[in-house]
């Protein structure tokens, strides 16, 4: 028998927004000390009344709308009630049967079997996509663990209650554990390049949890699915979902049903292990929060906020195949992240009518993309600016500079804040490619090794190195191909 797997995910998103969503204190408590950045409405203390972020409501319609979602004009919150010690009020506010978006859907590209665009998509559907607040943390403390005879403490840290989150629940569309890795690059591509989220899963930005069953390729029904909790790396999402469709093949095949457990990844064993049952729908008690009112997204407010949706990567990537005729390999790469393509266009705007698209591509390709992962930082904080890479391009395209002096001049700009034409002039950087200035120091190089002349004549090859010789005694200033031919008609 060959099975096919059935996968479907629950995202979590961290919104970036500057507080929480509905008190005052910062957002994003990353690196803080624990229960630092708290105050009565995230701790729930009682006679405190939760506000709403209006910048939560915007950044949850942008998503939505990204992700073609029908944006509610009329969605409420709920109280989940469940006990926890992380869970200081209680209760979680959350949207249950009214969330702010419904019925999306997004494609993922999929890449080939060598990691190029395929140009084939997946189709995901998006069942709906809710707002709520984070829990608080629990962790063990090691020190005390220790000494205690009960088995060890554990400590709360509510900085994250009352964080600012999204959710967004799948479709049981996706078929591999790779297509589930490809659907979270791109979610994270997405959601930096709309601005709502940081996206670091490290950090705990991004979340998923995997749903997943198997079943006989070409059967329609859907069969129990277990549900992995606590994936935080891409990498972990794949190996746990691969794990899981192991173990259900082998269960099925064996001629044992597949229960519908609730599986912890362990990152340490990288292994499944069993939770506690799962609870019901019935035992979260849901209500409707009473302290909050309905959200309320008029279309006046809606268009204004849709006027702030940019291009959408994958429009940008066609674009950019479309109108500047490259390769899929290359408008994929300057299309990964928002201000790199905005660097790109700029520099190709900038070079003017007679600028190559596909030539400025390879320098923002080869040159660009090494410096900025090099520093760690994104294109929009380069200090070396697409009218600089254009200057640079048509020094090298007038011949004025060689390339190899273009790239040594990269760093120079950037350290002295300089264009590179000043530089050019400053530091008597133009080609040498008159004839007699380059026969002067092929002349030299031939005096100075007479044991490589003589081996030329056996082995022609060496007629590069000597090239480099030239290269050298000009600091890179040398017209290569015109020091070749010289070269060559010298040593005869
Ligand atoms: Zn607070």
């Amino acid at each position: 028998m060959t099975y096919e797997s059935i996968i479907g995910l629950e995202i979590h998103i961290q919104l970036n927004t500057r507080s929480k969503v509905f008190c005052a204190c910062p957002a994003d408590s990353w690196g803080a000390l624990p229960n630092t950045n708290i105050c009565p409405v995230c701790t729930g203390l009682p006679g405190v009344l939760p506000v709403l972020n209006r910048a939560v409501i915007e950044k949850a319609v942008l998503l939505a709308a990204a992700m073609h979602c029908e944006i509610q004009p009329q969605s409420f919150f709920d109280r989940k009630n469940y006990f926890y010690p992380d869970l200081p009020k209680g209760y979680q506010i959350t949207q249950y049967d009214a969330p702010i978006g419904r019925r999306g859907w997004f494609d993922v590209p999929l890449p080939g079997a060598n990691g190029a665009p395929s140009g084939e998509t997946r189709h995901v559907t998006i069942q709906k996509m809710h707002m709520e607040e984070d829990a608080g943390k629990t962790k063990n403390d090691p020190l005390r663990g220790r000494r205690s005879p009960s088995g060890g403490v554990r400590l709360i840290d509510m900085n994250r209650c009352g964080v600012p989150l999204v959710e967004m629940v799948t479709g049981p569309d996706l078929r591999s554990a790779d297509e589930a890795a490809q659907f979270l690059i791109r979610m994270r591509q997405l959601l930096r390049w709309l601005d709502v989220s940081e996206a670091n899963m490290e950090r705990a930005h991004l979340r998923c949890d995997a749903n997943v069953s198997i079943r006989v390729v070409g059967a329609t029904e859907l069969n129990p699915k277990t549900e992995i909790k606590n994936v935080n790396s891409i990498e972990a999402v794949k190996d746990a979902i691969e794990k899981e469709i192991e173990r259900q093949v082998k269960e099925v095949s064996a001629g044992r049903r597949v229960e519908a457990w609730t599986l912890e990844w362990d990152e340490d064993t990288q292994t499944l292990k069993k939770m506690r049952s799962k609870e019901t729908e019935a035992d979260y008690r849901y209500f409707r929060e009473p302290d909050l009112l309905s959200v309320i997204v008029a279309d006046e407010w809606r268009d204004v906020i849709l006027s702030r949706l940019p291009e959408l990567p994958l429009d940008r990537r066609d674009r950019f195949m479309e109108h500047y005729k490259l390769p899929a390999y290359d408008a994929t790469l300057l299309t990964e992240e928002r201000s790199l393509s905005d660097y790109y266009e700029e520099a190709v705007r900038l070079c003017g009518a007679g600028g190559d698209p596909k030539t400025v591509a390879n320098w923002v390709q080869n040159e660009i993309l090494r410096l900025i992962n090099e520093m760690s930082i994104t294109a929009a904080h380069l200090r070396f600016t697409p009218a600089h890479l254009a200057e640079l391009i048509k020094l090298v395209e007038a011949k004025t500079i060689t390339r190899q002096t273009a790239v040594a001049l990269i760093p120079k700009v950037i350290a002295t804040g300089k264009a590179p034409k000043a530089l050019v002039e400053a530091e008597g950087l133009v080609q040498i490619s008159g004839d007699d200035a380059l026969r002067a120091v092929a002349r030299q190089v031939i005096a100075e090794n007479p044991e490589q002349v003589a081996a030329y004549k056996a082995k022609p090859t060496l007629l590069k190195w000597f090239v480099g010789q030239v290269m050298k005694k000009t600091q890179g200033k040398a017209n290569a191909q015109a020091a070749e031919r010289i070269l060559q008609e010298m040593l005869k």
